[in-house]
């Protein structure tokens, strides 16, 4: 099994889980809790929020921990509207994740309006447009700092900036980027951040979000006074924990895996060049580690099976879009066309991954694109590039 889609998840680092096991086992203190038991969980739970924090450089007390990055994103979209009854309108882009554009979907329909900002061919933000979007009616806008599909990197610090001089608030879901590339809140004025456990190497189920001191903030979820009256719910301590050590490892290895990752996405993209590969937003800052590659004439879904069935693993476009019939919605929204989108396979690699994973996976998929070109060359499964494309996003 070659394994390359690890902005999906990521396998859990072994020595996150062994830190982690204890407080599966005799360490089952509530943090709540008076008793040595319970302190000694409330401990391990602060030094978590420490190591997070220090991940992005915030202070231990911006961090409050959630589920998820989709609980992370919908905690701070009804924050935001929630703060005044005349901003209801939210600015993002159309490439965000389904745990943006979803819970927008939803809020359409309590009258809130979204307002797409325009992305270049590369992926990236035009900020003029985000610009002309600011208005009084704005309660935040919400880019995301890494694509999950294309690792296209957005220059929040500089977004950050056009959006804080209009007096509005901005949030950034940074689950693909934080631990990959480096990100310090203390220079990036954002006001929100999102961040998930297990694209970095811990146990699904875990997330956190930055809010910047001073920002009013309104919860999601209300019950007990946990993580400062912010969430009820007693903590998940184990995964805290682990989420806390996968954060202390991501920062340690920050510069050399990202040096690494990016040599092998040099060498996978020259050799998926070499068979006729387009890399999408390749002319555009990226993550080290992802690599989207459209191939004409070759239907996504029927490479995933055979390259699935040769025992390589990827993805076109995310997991969750995966499975079903649209094509990537960030290709599209790149206004790159229907078929681009159509033919774009994603590989992320991740802290596992060798330079004999990437050339036995080139070798692999070099057949299957060969195999798929040739049965279909004649039939109307056949993409081809030379599709109108589809309207771009306003
Ligand atoms: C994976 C992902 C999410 C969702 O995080 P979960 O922890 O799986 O809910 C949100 N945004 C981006 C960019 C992601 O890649």
């Amino acid at each position: 099994m070659i394994y390359l889609d690890n902005n999906a998840t990521t396998p859990v680092d072994p020595e996150v889980l062994e830190t982690m096991l204890p407080w599966l086992r005799d360490k089952f203190g509530n943090p709540s809790a008076g008793y040595s038991l319970g302190r000694e969980a409330r401990k391990a739970v602060e030094t978590a929020r420490e190591q997070v924090a220090a991940l992005i450089n915030a202070r231990p007390e911006e961090i409050l921990f959630t589920s998820c990055g989709t609980e992370s994103n919908n905690t701070v979209l009804l924050s935001a509207l929630q703060l005044d009854p005349d901003r209801q309108e939210i600015i993002t882009t159309p490439v965000e994740h389904s745990a943006i554009l979803k819970p927008l979907e939803v809020l359409a329909r309590r009258g809130v309006s979204t307002r797409f900002v325009k992305i270049s061919s590369q992926g990236e933000v035009d900020t003029a447009s985000l610009e002309s979007a600011l208005s009084c009616d704005t309660a935040l806008v919400s880019v995301m700092w890494a694509n999950n599909e294309t690792g296209v990197v957005a220059d929040i610090p500089r977004l950050a900036q056009i959006v804080g001089e209009q007096g509005c608030l901005i949030h950034s879901d940074a689950v693909q980027a934080f631990g990959k590339i480096p990100i310090d809140v203390s220079k990036t004025p954002v006001h929100a951040l999102s961040m998930s456990g297990h694209k970095i190497y811990c146990p699904k189920g875990i997330g956190a979000l930055f809010i910047r001191k001073n920002t009013r903030f309104y919860p999601l979820l209300f019950g007990g006074a946990q993580e400062n009256g912010r969430r009820g719910g007693t903590e998940a301590v184990a995964l805290i924990v682990a989420f806390g050590k996968a954060c202390e490892i991501a920062k340690s290895r920050l510069e050399s895996e990202s040096a690494r990752l990016s040599a092998l996405r040099q060498r996978f993209e020259f050799g998926a060049v070499a068979i006729g590969g387009v890399v999408n937003g390749g002319e555009a800052p990226r993550l080290p580690g992802t690599s989207n590659v459209s191939f004409e004439g070759v239907d996504s879904e029927a490479a995933l099976m055979l390259l699935d069935n040769a025992g390589v693993y990827c993805s076109a476009g995310s997991a969750c879009t995966s499975g079903s019939l649209h094509p990537s919605h960030v290709i599209v929204g790149m206004g790159l066309g229907g078929a681009r989108a159509r033919s774009a396979l994603r590989f992320s690699f991740g802290r596992f991954n060798t330079e004999n994973d990437v050339d036995a996976a080139l070798e692999i998929l070099k057949s299957v694109v060969e195999r798929i070109r040739k049965t279909t060359a004649n039939r109307s499964k056949a993409v081809f590039f030379g599709d109108k494309p589809p309207l771009r996003a306003e």
